[in-house]
C-alpha cells in the first residue's frame, strides 16, 4: 500500500507542472537578492531549477577563467559565484571606458544579473532529462546577431541566457551591472529575440493554474525544507527520469511479447508504454502529463479486475468497466489531489497547511482516485 502511494505521488509529480522552489544556500542577503530575481521569473522557470548555491568562487581567479555562475543543466543544479560577483564598477557608469573594483561583498545588481542568466540556462532545457536533446535555443533567433552581449556571441546557449537577464531587466538596472553600462533591454536590441523569448515564457494553461501565490508560497517553503538534503532533489530527478525509462522500456517488452497471444498483457504493456511516452514528452505538451494518468489509471483498473476474487470480475466486460473507471479515477484523483490538496491546506493554515495538502494529497489522489474508480467501472461492467 505504501509502496502504491509512494508510486502514485511519483507519477502526479512527473505529469503536472512542478511549483517546487530551489533549494538556496547562501547568507540572508544573498538569498534575499536570489528570491528577488526569481520573484520576476513566470513559476515554471523557478522550478525548472532544484538547487542555488552560493559558493566561494568558480574557477581560479588569477588565471583569468573566472565564471559568474554555472548551471548543469540535467540535475537543475546552479551554483554562483561570491567572488565573481563581488565586482563593482567605478569612475561613473558613463564613462567610455569603466573600471572595475573587486569589493569584499556581493554586488546585488551583479548576482541579479547572473541569477537571470542562469535560469536562462535551465528555462532552455526546461523539461529534464528528455527535453535535453531538443534545447529551446536550438531553433529560432539565437547565435545569430544582434548581440545583446560579447559574451552572447559565444553560442546559441549564451545568446539566450544572456537575452533572458536581459529580458527580465530594465535599461536602468543593466547599466548598473559591471561590464553591461551601455545596455538596453531585450526588446530594444532585437526585438525578433524579445518576441521569440516572450513565446518561450508563455505559460501552457496547466502552467498557469499553478502559478498563484497559494503554489508559489507553498513551493518556496518546500524548497527550504529540501535545502538540508539539496542530494535529495538531484535524487528525485534522477529517479524521476529512470523510473520514465523503466516505463517506457517494460511497456515496449510487454507489449511485444504478447501481441498476437495474450491479448490483456499486450493492452497491459501498450498502456505502460503509452504513460512512458506521456510522462517522457510532457514538456513538450501539456496535456500529455494527465494523459499518461489516464492510461496508468487504466492499467491499474486492469490489474483490480484482475486480482477481484469474484469469477464475474473476469469477463471482458468488467475488465474494460474497471480499465475505464480505472482512467478516469486516476486522471481526476492524480491532477485533483496534489493541486486541490495545496490549495484547500494554504487556505486552511498558510504555507505550511499548503505543503501537508499538497503530500496527502499527491500520496492519495492517483492511488485512491484509480482504485476508486476501477471498482466502480468494475461493479457496472458486471452486471
Ligand atoms: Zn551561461
Amino acid at each position: 500500500l505504501v509502496e502504491g502511494a509512494l508510486s502514485g505521488a511519483l507519477r502526479s509529480y512527473q505529469a503536472l507542472p512542478s511549483f517546487i522552489y530551489p533549494a538556496v544556500t547562501g547568507s540572508a542577503a544573498e538569498r534575499q537578492i536570489i528570491f528577488d530575481a526569481l520573484s520576476r521569473l513566470p513559476l515554471k522557470d523557478i522550478s525548472a531549477i532544484n538547487t542555488i548555491r552560493m559558493v566561494p568562487a568558480l574557477g581560479v581567479p588569477s588565471s583569468g577563467g573566472v565564471a559568474l555562475g554555472v548551471t548543469r543543466v540535467a540535475t537543475g543544479d546552479m551554483q554562483l559565484s561570491r567572488w565573481g560577483n563581488s565586482f563593482r564598477t567605478i569612475n561613473g557608469f558613463a564613462a567610455a571606458s569603466p573600471q572595475y573594483m573587486h569589493t569584499d561583498s556581493v554586488n546585488p545588481d551583479l548576482l541579479r544579473n547572473t541569477v537571470l542568466h542562469e535560469a536562462g540556462h535551465a528555462h532552455d532545457y526546461q523539461g529534464g532529462f528528455f527535453h535535453m536533446l531538443s534545447p529551446t535555443s536550438g531553433h529560432g533567433p539565437w547565435g545569430k546577431g544582434p548581440f545583446v552581449t560579447d559574451y552572447a556571441r559565444t553560442n546559441a546557449h549564451e545568446d539566450f541566457a544572456e537575452s533572458h537577464a536581459h529580458y527580465f531587466e530594465s535599461t536602468k538596472e543593466l547599466q548598473k551591472v559591471p561590464g553591461l553600462e551601455h545596455s538596453v533591454t531585450l526588446r530594444d536590441a532585437d526585438p525578433a529575440k524579445f518576441k521569440a523569448m516572450r513565446d518561450s515564457e508563455q505559460p501552457t494553461f496547466m502552467e498557469r493554474l499553478v502559478d498563484r501565490q497559494a503554489f508559489r508560497e507553498t513551493g518556496r517553503l518546500i524548497g527550504d525544507w529540501t535545502s538540508g538534503a539539496p542530494l535529495a532533489r538531484t535524487g528525485l530527478a534522477v529517479l524521476s527520469a529512470w523510473s520514465v525509462m523503466n516505463l517506457l522500456s517494460g511497456g515496449a517488452g510487454e507489449l511485444a511479447n504478447n501481441l498476437g497471444k495474450d491479448e490483456m498483457q499486450a493492452v497491459h504493456g501498450g498502456l505502460t508504454l503509452a504513460a512512458g511516452v506521456g510522462l517522457a514528452f510532457a514538456f513538450a505538451n501539456p496535456l500529455l502529463g494527465p494523459a499518461a494518468l489516464a492510461a496508468l489509471g487504466a492499467r491499474r483498473g486492469m490489474e483490480v479486475a484482475d486480482q477481484s476474487e469474484d469469477a464475474r470480475a473476469h469477463t471482458r466486460s468488467a475488465a474494460t468497466g474497471a480499465a475505464v473507471g480505472g482512467a478516469l479515477g486516476g486522471l481526476v484523483g492524480g491532477v485533483a489531489g496534489p493541486l486541490g490538496g495545496t490549495c484547500l491546506g494554504y487556505a486552511i493554515g498558510g504555507p505550511v497547511g499548503g505543503a501537508v495538502g499538497f503530500l496527502a494529497g499527491s500520496l492519495i489522489g492517483f492511488r485512491g482516485g484509480s482504485t476508486l474508480g476501477a471498482e466502480a467501472g468494475l461493479a457496472l461492467g458486471r452486471h
